[in-house]
């Protein structure tokens, strides 16, 4: 009886102390960034330091999760393409499958961290926490961000508040969701913003808090699927401006296999007429996807009835570089651009 009673309590005390198991796959970035000097937050070698390393800055990892660890490339994360990006989703799907694993952090340079965030927002098939983390100082630099910005990630991915929430980005203490978060500064540690949404919340010594859910469909609930992909289709962004010769820019890309265009608009997604005139006759020749974005930053774009019929698309309030991801795979699915406007409102 006493036997029991003790075994009973034991299990219960090794449940409720049970660490989370976390996978980190390690792409590079900052985080992994190497200077010549401590005082040196430019000019240094981002993803120059393998994940071990990175571990080793931050031996309070192991208070709080049981880690593994996989290299998946070692990039700066300017470089990113679509070979890591498929490798990295099916690497994600099959932990999300794992049931020895809890939570998945994704270390990455923050250059391009938020559209890899959004790419495996809508293709990675799981409830399990998905976080995204990086630095703006290297590894060596003094008062470097990395060590605390993994902690939080590790802390984020194990959290079981964070079940559910599509993939998310944890940078100086705040949670971002992977459609709305965007890179805003150059340097700055504060650079995170989602400027229509805000950030859903953020974690204090090693505390997940949520203050808003996430609204629109991810994961699990977007048709798209690469489980049997090899490469995405191409898509490419033109850039409106005055005395606009964006057109040249567009002929190259077609002829160069792009199936897809996005815009980055001036204000709410205007397009200068020498450059709209040639995609309007790109369109007309069903030559090509064209999807309107601004590069103001925030707010959604509106398209005329003239411009449905013309077959423009609006990227909703997404900017150029997150409308050619969402493009990008929905050209996987359709060729039909009111099925393309609708995954736009969708996700
Ligand atoms: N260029 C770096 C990268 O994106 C910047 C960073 O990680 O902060 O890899």
């Amino acid at each position: 009886m006493y036997k029991k009673i003790i075994l009973g309590a034991f299990m219960m005390l090794t449940v409720l102390s049970a660490k989370p198991n976390i996978m980190i796959l390690a792409t590079g970035g900052t985080i992994a960034g190497q200077a010549s000097s401590a005082n040196a937050t430019t000019g240094y070698k981002a993803g120059a330091l393998g994940v071990d390393v990175l571990l080793k800055a931050v031996p309070e990892l192991k208070n709080i999760a049981n880690i593994s660890t996989e290299q998946i490339a070692n990039i700066d994360s300017s470089n990113m393409n679509d070979e890591i990006w498929l490798k990295l989703a099916k690497k994600v799907n099959q932990l999300m499958n794992n049931g020895n694993i809890d939570g998945i952090v994704i270390t990455h340079g923050t250059d391009t961290m938020e559209e890899t965030a959004y790419f495996l927002n809508l293709v990675t098939k799981g409830s399990k926490p998905v976080v995204l983390v990086g630095a703006m100082r290297p590894a060596t630099a003094t008062s470097a961000d990395g060590p605390k910005n993994l902690y939080n990630a590790v802390a984020l991915a194990g959290s079981k508040n964070a079940l559910n929430r599509g993939v998310m980005v944890a940078m100086n203490d705040k949670i971002y969701a992977a459609r709305d978060v965007t890179k805003t500064h150059t340097l700055n540690v504060e650079t995170f913003k989602a400027p229509n949404a805000g950030e859903i919340g953020y974690i204090v010594d090693g505390k997940a808090v949520f203050n808003h859910t996430v609204t629109k469909e991810h994961t699990r609930n977007t048709p798209f699927d690469v489980s049997s992909l090899m490469s995405l289709p191409k898509v490419d962004i033109i850039y409106t401006y005055s005395n606009d010769g964006s057109q040249v820019a567009s002929e190259a890309f077609v002829k160069a296999g792009a199936k897809g265009l996005v815009v980055a608009g001036s204000g709410a997604g205007s397009i200068h007429e020498n450059s709209k005139n040639y995609l309007i006759k790109l369109l007309k020749e069903k030559k090509v996807f064209v999807v309107k974005s601004s590069r103001v930053g925030s707010g959604l774009v509106p398209i005329s009835k003239e411009e449905l019929n013309q077959g423009f698309i609006s990227a909703n309030d997404l900017n150029p570089q997150k409308a050619r991801v969402l493009l990008m795979l929905a050209l996987t699915k359709t060729k039909d651009p009111r099925q393309i406007a609708k995954y736009f409102e969708y996700y």
